[in-house]
């Protein structure tokens, strides 16, 4: 395809070693030859290609240095949007990109949209547009695992799967077609007991798909977590525990809202955002400060709630309170304070609340949180697909294209076991590889592509 050339700042803004101006299209190299100098006063061109090249930044207006820079170029096609490319290393800081940034955008070139490098790679075909989206997952990673998981995807491991799918699909197309053509009783017979067999194998693949999207957004999310209970259990010393060990390097935490802090922690793999509903003022307890509803709607959106218990005093009227909230839900519960003498027996506690992880802790003295984490641990794995070699639905959008085409295929399957009309369940199995189609992009509109792209940022 044919696109005008684009330039952007690829580096975050702010003081910094370096930055990166990116130009790519076919009057990259135009622009580059009009704007660097080499130590031999070379143009870009004259230079060696994909090498960095030390020299200057020079107007062409009046030759005024701009800065001192490294400058590469590289020819389409094995460069990241497919075109030529020039990338231009100066020193990092707001002042030396903007002037560059400017000055290129004199010589020919057009300042990018958001992702439109890599929109690109995607309209040339490089990748596909999970690829793509992947490649956002990559830059917006809050944790190492889901950074794991983007990368897979990055490779091709969901296009690789929607396209077996989708050739599966075909075949079943190209069956139906033949028994169309051909309706003699028995081709017709057999035509549906193979529709059944194969449709059944993509339902089944559909499905296990479905089944790590709950990993998939743990993994990109976190956990969610929050710890409960009355005032004074020792809820803070065990967030503070858990935060001085695993604490999450996570600079700009979206989400945080004033009533409840957020906390991301890596326990043995598994990231967990906490809620720290003691929050800002220690004294006050969740359901006092908050509220029964927003208790109670935070308590349904948990992931795993961690109720603390004081064991050195008897159970009050606010923890069987908070008992009748967490009976149903998945709680690991702490018996804290266990250096004390104890007027709450495990007995007690499993009496209130039958078939609940119970583990003894004194917070205090750094005990028991190391069974915590194993429990953490045991619990997420146990409903877990292993992270490295499977292909894990992070991304909603895959998920609910992924749901509507098990619909189609739960609908053509529902056809094909009423005997119904070939024509009848060609159409579901069409909408199904049309709606795979969205993932890997074959088959998506004008207007899924922008808004996809316009949530990139900038130089990317
Ligand atoms: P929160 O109100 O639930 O957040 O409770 P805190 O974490 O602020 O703890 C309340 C008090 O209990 C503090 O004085 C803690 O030092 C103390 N505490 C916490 N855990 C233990 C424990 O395991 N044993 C003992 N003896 N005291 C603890
Ligand atoms: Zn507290």
């Amino acid at each position: 395809m044919d696109f005008d050339t684009i330039a952007a700042i690829a580096t975050a803004p702010g003081e910094a070693g370096i930055g990166i101006i990116r130009i790519s299209g076919k009057k990259a190299l135009d622009v580059g030859d009009k704007i660097f100098r080499n130590k031999r006063q070379a143009s870009l061109r004259e230079c060696e290609e994909r090498k960095l090249n030390y020299g200057h930044i020079i107007d062409p207006k009046d030759g005024k240095k701009i800065d001192e820079v490294l400058a590469v170029y590289i020819k389409s096609p094995y460069t990241y949007t497919t075109e030529d490319i020039v990338e231009i290393n100066c020193h990092g800081g707001i002042i030396p990109v903007r002037r560059i940034l400017e000055l290129v955008l004199e010589n020919g070139a057009r300042l990018a949209e958001k992702g439109e490098f890599t929109k690109r790679a995607f309209l040339n075909g490089r990748i596909d547009l999970s690829q793509a989206e992947a490649v956002m997952d990559l830059v917006s990673a809050k944790t190492e695992s889901s950074f794991d998981v983007s990368l897979n995807q990055l490779e091709g491991s969901v296009s690789k799967e929607v396209k077996q799918l989708q050739n599966t699909l075909l075949g079943m197309l190209a069956h139906v077609e033949a028994s169309i053509d051909f309706p003699e009783d028995d081709v017709e017979d057999l035509a549906y007991s193979s529709l059944k067999e194969q449709g059944e194998q993509v339902l089944n693949k559909l499905s296990s798909l479905l089944e790590t999207v709950y990993t998939g957004r743990i993994l990109k999310e976190g956990l969610k977590t929050v710890i409960l209970g009355k005032p004074n259990v020792g809820k803070s010393s065990l967030l503070n525990a858990v935060l001085r060990e695993n604490r999450a390097i996570v600079t700009d935490i979206p989400g945080t809202t004033r009533d409840v802090i957020e906390e991301y922690v890596n326990i043995k793999g598994v990231p967990l955002k906490i809620v720290d509903t003691a929050g800002i003022r220690d004294t006050e307890d969740i359901v006092e400060r908050l509220g029964v509803d927003r208790a109670k709607e935070l308590l349904n959106q948990a992931d795993l709630i961690i109720s603390v218990f004081d064991t050195s005093t008897e159970l009050s009227k606010e923890d069987f309170h908070i008992i009748d909230l967490i009976k149903d839900k998945k709680v690991i519960v702490l018996l804290n304070k266990s250096d004390l003498p104890s007027k709450i027996s495990e007995e007690d506690i499993e009496r209130y609340l039958p078939n609940k992880r119970i583990i003894n802790t004194s917070i205090a003295n750094n005990e028991g949180i190391e069974a915590l984490e194993n429990n953490i641990e045991e619990m997420f794995l146990s409903s877990e697909v292993k992270i490295k070699d499977n292909i894990i639905i992070n991304n909603v959008r895959h998920r609910d294209q992924l749901l509507k085409a098990k619909e189609n295929i739960e609908e053509a399957l529902q056809s094909i076991g009423l005997n119904m009309p070939l024509d009848c369940i060609e159409v579901d199995i069409k909408y199904c590889w049309e709606n795979l189609g969205e993932i890997t992009g074959d088959t998506v509109g004008e207007d899924i592509i922008d808004k996809i792209f316009s949530e990139f940022c900038i130089g990317k």
